[in-house]
């Protein structure tokens, strides 16, 4: 078989590259993607029981500041707006996450809240938003003090269950995603646009591959038909060290085992999700009625158990950035010099931990920067 332009994966990388060459270069795309469905990891379905939107690969709700990306989105989908609360079950009460302000007052008497508050704004200031490592730094008896607790009783044991390690044996820009917030804004993200398609991710998928130039074929691995198959461009969204069959060795994930448990109640907990950084062994509970406000005698919830990712055994969830993956990473990437019109992009390819935005910008920056200025030459 010969294809002008070969998309592999169908999520919102493949997706959006797929959009941009069929619409913008009026040339065939085919996509292929190994799973049964289109969208990837933002899958979602509408559970046929309780008519309620479920996400089959954990919670995702869309946010960003970047304009081009919410306004690229907004032409296949429309929103409902939605800002997302988190809470934590510290020492048996619902606190706010990221930790702040109103966090404060739910763990510690009145006095000593008070306390740390006027210390944290003599030091941080108000609306500062600081990572456990920089609160850990600071001097102040009182300050290391909330610093330990928060430590402790916040990122600890959710850090071990996620990931495997202790918050300080992590990259800081995994540790540093979730902050201490000197604030009383309770929203999870403080990003200008916050929402969720209001039919669902994978309606939204649907709509942007939805050109008669796309074609999609499921189930297919590109390691089955690669040898059968030729094509003008390759755009890659899988993972990169499979691409060069492992030869150096595989990059690591931390991988999920989500458990999905209907109950016979309208609501199972206070908000769409709680996390459990010091009982049980799931990291979170997350109850998907609430992200589009939908009603039901009945509800759904998933509990997530961070497992470690073993091929063939479960899926790629977390890349795991630290100096010695990336270093492994950089020897993969350097072989694509020598591949011609070979794309990589997208979470697994890029062994990035990408928000949906990014890895929209990464596509369409990519398209804008490479395939647009290539074309422009001819
Ligand atoms: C639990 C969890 C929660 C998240 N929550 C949020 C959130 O709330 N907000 C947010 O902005 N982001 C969130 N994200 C990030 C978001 O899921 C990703 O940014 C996005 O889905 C990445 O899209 P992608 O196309 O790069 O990858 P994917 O969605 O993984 O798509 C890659 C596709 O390639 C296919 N594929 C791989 N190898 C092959 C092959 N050999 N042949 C054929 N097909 C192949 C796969 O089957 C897959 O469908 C979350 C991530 C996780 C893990």
């Amino acid at each position: 078989m010969i294809v002008k332009n070969l998309v592999v994966g169908c999520g919102l990388a493949g997706a959006v590259i797929a959009e941009r060459i069929a619409t913008q270069l009026n040339q065939p795309v085919l996509i292929i993607d190994k799973r049964p469905h289109i969208a990837g990891n933002i899958y979602d379905y509408e559970d046929t029981k309780f008519g309620i939107n479920v996400h089959r690969y954990g919670p995702h709700v869309f946010h960003t500041n970047n304009q081009i990306v919410w306004d690229y989105l907004s032409q296949f989908t429309e929103w409902h707006y939605f800002m997302y609360r988190v809470k934590a079950v510290i020492d048996g009460n619902e606190i706010n996450i990221p930790f702040n302000l109103d966090s404060l007052y739910k763990v510690f008497p009145k006095c000593l809240a008070d306390k740390l508050a006027m210390n944290l704004l003599d030091k941080f200031g108000f609306n500062k938003k600081i990572s456990i490592l920089e609160l850990n730094k600071t001097n102040d008896n009182d300050l290391k003090f909330l610093a330990n607790f928060i430590y402790e009783k916040v990122f600890l044991g959710y850090t071990i269950k996620q990931w495997g390690v202790k918050p300080e044996d992590l990259d800081e820009s995994v540790s540093s995603r979730v902050p201490i917030y000197i604030s009383r804004d309770n929203r999870y993200f403080q990003d200008k646009y916050q929402a969720i398609p209001l039919k669902g991710y994978t309606t939204m998928v649907e709509n942007i591959i939805d050109h008669p130039l796309i074609d999609v074929q499921l189930n297919t691995d590109f390691f089955d038909i690669k040898d059968s198959i030729k094509y003008e461009r390759l755009f890659f969204t899988g993972p990169i060290d499979e691409f060069f069959n492992y030869e150096y060795g595989e990059l690591p994930y931390r991988s999920l085992d989500i458990k999905f448990v209907e109950y016979d109640k309208e609501y199972f907990q206070s908000g769409p999700q709680i996390n459990y950084p010091e009982n049980y062994d799931y990291t979170r509970s997350v109850e998907y009625k609430y992200y589009l406000e939908q009603k039901s005698h009945n509800t759904i919830v998933s509990f997530e158990y961070p497992r470690t990712f073993e091929r063939g055994i479960n899926e790629r969830y977390y890349p795991v950035p630290n100096m010695k993956n990336q270093t492994l990473y950089d020897k993969y990437y350097k072989k694509l010099i020598d591949l011609n019109n070979v794309y990589f992009l997208g979470r697994l390819a890029d062994y990035k931990y990408y928000n949906m935005d990014q890895v929209i910008e990464r596509a369409l920056t990519l398209f804008n920067s490479k395939i647009l200025t290539l074309i422009g030459e001819k």
